[in-house]
C-alpha cells in the first residue's frame, strides 16, 4: 500500500518586531505527508521545487520524517514559493505570498508532466487539497482529473480535502465549480464547514453533501467545541473532539486530523474510529506551536 500527497511546500518566514526574519518550512499537504509517515503509512510527497540549497534542505528535512522523496521534480533556475507572517501589535497574524512563479504550480505542465501523471496513477489512494487545485491552472487541473480517474479505473482512491483559501482563486465560480467536481471525483472528502461556507454561502454542508456522490465524507464543524460529522455508506455519526486543554496554535489541525483518520481507514478502521483518531492527532497538534509536534509528543493511536 502506497499514497501518494500533492501539493507545495513552501519556505516560511517569520517575522519578529524588529524586522528579523526566522525560516521555517510549510505546505497544508506536506503536513499530512508527514503524519501520515509518522504514523507509519509508507507515503510520497508529489511536488516540484528548484535546485536551490532550500529545495535541498526541504527534500532533506522530508527523507528524514520518512516521507518518499522519488516523486520530487526538481527544477533548474527555480525557487520554491515563499510566505511572510507578520504579526501586528495585537498579536493578530497575516500571511503575505510570493508564489506566482513556484515551479510546484507547473507539476501537471510541460514534458515532465507525463511522468508524474503515470506515476501518480499508479498509487493505492491519492491525497489532494484544494490548496493544491488552485495551483495549477484550467489544463494542469484537467491532467490531474485524467490521473486521477485513470487510477480509480484500476481500484486506486483518491481523497479531497476542501482546504480553501481565496486569494489562491481568480474567483469565487470558478472555485466553486473546481471544488464540485474534485468533490463528485472523490472517494473520500474532509470539508470543514467554514471552508464550504466561504465558498458556497451558508448552506456549504448541503452543497458538500450534494456533490459527493458516492465519497465518505468527515464533515468538520470548528468552533470552541468542534464536532466531526461522518457519513459513509453504512452510516452517519456525529463524533465531538474531546476538549483540548490549552489550545496553543490551530496550525495543521486540519491536516493532521486527515493524516490520523486516512491512516486509520487504510488500517481498516471504521470511520467513527478513524473520526476518534483523527481528533486525537489534531488535538495533539494544536497543544503545540507550529504545524509539526515533537516526535515525542504523538500521541498513541490505535491503528494496527
Ligand atoms: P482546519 O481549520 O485546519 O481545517 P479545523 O478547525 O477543521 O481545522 O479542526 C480540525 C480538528 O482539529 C478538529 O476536528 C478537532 O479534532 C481539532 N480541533 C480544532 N480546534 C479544536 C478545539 N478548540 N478543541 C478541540 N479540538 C480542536
Amino acid at each position: 500500500m502506497r499514497v501518494a500527497c500533492v501539493g507545495e511546500c513552501m519556505m516560511e518566514l517569520s517575522e519578529r518586531a524588529d524586522g528579523a526574519l526566522t525560516r521555517a518550512f510549510g505546505g497544508d499537504t506536506l503536513n499530512t505527508a508527514l503524519y501520515l509517515a509518522r504514523l507509519g503509512i509508507p507515503v510520497d510527497y508529489v511536488t516540484a521545487l528548484g535546485d536551490d540549497p532550500w529545495s535541498d534542505e526541504m527534500v532533506a528535512a522530508w527523507a528524514g520524517e520518512g516521507i518518499g522523496t522519488g516523486q520530487v521534480r526538481r527544477v533548474p533556475g527555480r525557487n520554491p514559493g515563499l510566505y511572510i507572517i507578520r504579526t501586528d501589535a495585537a498579536g493578530e497574524r497575516s500571511f503575505h505570498y510570493w508564489r506566482d512563479s513556484a515551479p510546484a504550480r507547473d507539476l501537471f505542465a510541460g514534458p515532465d508532466a507525463a511522468a508524474t501523471q503515470a506515476a501518480l496513477a499508479g498509487y493505492d489512494l491519492v491525497y489532494v487539497s484544494g490548496i493544491s487545485l488552485s495551483l495549477y491552472g484550467e489544463a494542469g487541473r484537467a491532467a490531474l482529473a485524467e490521473t486521477l480517474a485513470d487510477l480509480r479505473g484500476r481500484g486506486g482512491r483518491v481523497a479531497f480535502d476542501t482546504n480553501f483559501r481565496p486569494r489562491g482563486w481568480p474567483d469565487r465560480d470558478l472555485a466553486r465549480r473546481v471544488f464540485r467536481d474534485a468533490m463528485a471525483a472523490a472517494d473520500l472528502v474532509f470539508a470543514s464547514t467554514e471552508d464550504l461556507d466561504w465558498l458556497y454561502g451558508a448552506g456549504g454542508e448541503a452543497e458538500a453533501l450534494a456533490h459527493r456522490g458516492r465519497a465518505e465524507i468527515a464533515l468538520k464543524s470548528g468552533g470552541d467545541a468542534p464536532v466531526v460529522r461522518v457519513l459513509w455508506a453504512d452510516g452517519d455519526e456525529t463524533v465531538p473532539a474531546p476538549p483540548v486543554e490549552a489550545v496553543v496554535d490551530t496550525t495543521a489541525a486540519g491536516d493532521s486530523f486527515a493524516a490520523a483518520y486516512l491512516a486509520a481507514r487504510l488500517t481498516g478502521r471504521d470511520p467513527v474510529a478513524a473520526a476518534r483518531a483523527g481528533h486525537r492527532l489534531a488535538g495533539a497538534v494544536i497543544g503545540h506551536r507550529g504545524a509539526v509536534i515533537p516526535r515525542a509528543a504523538m500521541p498513541d493511536l490505535p491503528l494496527q
